[in-house]
């Protein structure tokens, strides 16, 4: 027997609906990438992004159609996104850190027809212009007053198209399975591949996410997603908020610490989110200038593991809580987030923090189960180290058109290719990618856990480990270390340092000091670019003793 409630399709283009209906005059803030902050409200946002679908309507865009976005986070970037998705055509974000010839393919793979495009973008689009046959119009996300059309003959003018085109059109009215968003994973491993949300599972995610266990939103916050809009999503923060009427404030292109700071300030900011890299700028900048900020209360931070000494920075230096988070792509990405559960809330601080450093706990809508190499579930004890698989409907099901072919096991769990742990409190913690865990001696070793104690080395601006291979061991740790500019450290000072904190057997064989730790296109530690520069190294523990003469 089926329900008798009303049907009413979960499309996005009802989130936006809301914010205009309920929260019309609520700001939405950029600084813009020509230069100056401009200020626009929902109900603006909703009536241009209308403009926009009718806009994408005449240049012949239809259903089902790939749309892509290169572009910075400002209200015009969500003014494409909705105007896009509103007229079930696919919004393909792409990053715009990826390498030009890694565009070309996901723009060729996606058979994006019409792209947008901050000014910033222009050079590199034109160069590769020939490379991208199916896109047949690039608009710049711009005034006319800002066209040049010496840098990308034929381009066309957002506002313009907004300009001669009426509000006036139809959104929604089409299933709720109907692709809404496309993003690539970044492609550490082979092909980038990519995920192809649905209108229906973005908008679980908003509900989802809006959580006060989850990012805790509210019509009364100022919300600045650092993440960026092209990236997993912002986290979703672009649905979200407009789900609960936050004002937003948006970054454009500038993302170091003064710039953020100065937006927190200027804009009584409440609520951040961003990788850590984002925010260790920021501490830089605070502790440089003798700033703190006066209206910001928590920040979630993910992307990549949360050093303790981040954390503690944020708690005890400025009163602002963190709350780690862990998602990816292919999970829309919020999958985990370090919110205290009712006996954790009644410990200590200091005890607390000891889950604010993991991954944390699913919302509904996310199932996890641990398994070893043979798919077999192993327990939630807290230590047994397993690959972390995940469902939900708003996980990936399979990769756009098909690509790495059957991804989820016989009970439906997605492979993350992360190894974590997960607590008798049910907080998971990551303990490495799949690809990164170091086997020594037929244990593992968690090259995350050393990297961010190591990071918490007053002389350490940076920290990567991976494994070398070992005659006895098959592979031991060794510590790459960036310091601060201008100092000087021993091999000994890091050992020493790491002492008492991590297993005896987990102490790197080796530290070496290095002027550069790649970063990837998604502000991760480049593992892969990191083991090709170290491919002639010797472990000093494996290397055959001097024949003395
Ligand atoms: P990519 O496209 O590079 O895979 P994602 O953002 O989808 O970009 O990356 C997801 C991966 O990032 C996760 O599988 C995990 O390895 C890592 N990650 C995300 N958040 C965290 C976190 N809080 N701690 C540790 N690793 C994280």
């Amino acid at each position: 027997m089926l329900g008798l409630m009303q049907n009413w399709p979960l499309t996005v283009d009802k989130i936006l609906d809301h914010a205009k209906s309920w929260h019309g005059d609520r700001e939405i803030v950029s600084r813009s990438v020509e230069g100056p902050v401009v200020r626009t409200t929902y109900a603006e946002v909703h009536a241009r992004a209308k403009r926009l679908s009718n806009a994408l309507k005449g240049l012949g865009v239809q259903p089902g159609d790939r749309v892509a976005t290169l572009a910075w986070n400002t209200a015009r970037h969500i003014e494409a996104w909705y105007g896009i998705m509103g007229i079930g055509a696919v919004c393909h974000t792409l990053n715009p850190r990826l390498f030009a010839e890694q565009l070309c393919y996901i723009i060729n793979h996606a058979e994006d027809k019409v792209l947008f495009t901050d000014l910033t973008f222009l050079p590199v689009l034109l160069e590769h212009r020939a490379q991208m046959p199916t896109v047949k119009h690039v608009i710049v996300m711009t005034d006319e007053a800002h066209m040049d059309p010496a840098a990308y003959p034929g381009a066309l003018c957002f506002e313009t198209l907004l300009a001669e085109n009426s509000a006036d059109c139809v959104w929604g009215d089409f299933d709720e399975n109907t692709a809404a968003g496309l993003c690539y994973t970044s492609g550490t491993t082979g092909n980038p591949k990519g995920v192809l949300y649905s209108h229906r599972s973005n908008f679980i995610h908003t509900l989802v996410t809006m959580g006060q266990d989850v990012m805790g939103l509210s019509a009364t916050d100022t919300v600045l997603p650092v993440v960026p809009m092209f990236h997993a999503n912002a986290w979703g923060l672009a649905f979200s908020c407009s789900a609960v009427g936050a004002k937003l404030v948006m970054p454009g292109m500038k993302l170091d610490g003064a710039s953020v700071y100065e937006l927190l300030e200027s804009e009584a900011v409440t609520f951040s989110a961003a990788v850590p890299t984002v925010w260790q700028m920021l501490l830089a900048y605070m502790r440089e200038t003798n700033s703190r900020p006066s209206t910001l209360q928590r920040v979630v931070i993910g992307g990549s593991a949360v050093p303790e000494a981040l954390v503690r920075a944020f708690r005890d230096d400025y009163g602002v809580s963190v709350t780690h988070a862990w998602g990816m792509t292919e999970t829309s990405p919020l999958g985990t987030l370090a919110t205290p559960t009712g006996k954790i809330a009644k410990m200590s601080p200091e005890e607390q923090l000891r889950f604010t450093l993991k991954q944390g706990r699913p919302p509904i809508g996310i199932e996890l189960k641990l398994v070893n190499d043979a798919g077999e579930r192993l327990p939630h004890d807290g230590t047994t180290f397993g690959r972390l698989m995940v469902r939900g409907p708003f996980v990936v099901g399979e990769y756009f058109k098909g690509d790495g072919g059957e991804i989820l096991d016989e009970e439906g769990y997605f492979d993350t290719g992360d190894v974590a742990t997960i607590d008798e409190y049910g907080f998971m913690q990551i303990t490495d990618r799949a690809k990164d865990v170091i086997k020594s001696g037929g244990e593992w070793i968690s090259t995350i856990e050393i990297e961010n104690l190591a990071v918490g080395h007053p002389k350490a601006a940076l920290c990567a480990v991976i494994g070398a291979a070992h005659p006895k061991w098959d592979e031991r740790p060794v510590l790459l270390v960036k310091l601060e500019p201008g100092v000087d450290a021993t091999k000994e000072e890091f050992l020493a340092f790491l002492e008492g904190k991590i297993a005896k057997w987990w102490t790197p064989d080796d530290v070496v000091f290095v002027d550069d730790i790649p970063l990837g296109a998604t502000g991760k530690i480049d593992k892969k670019l990191i083991r090709e520069r170290m491919k002639g190294y010797v472990l000093p523990t494996a290397a055959p003793a001097k024949a003395t003469a």
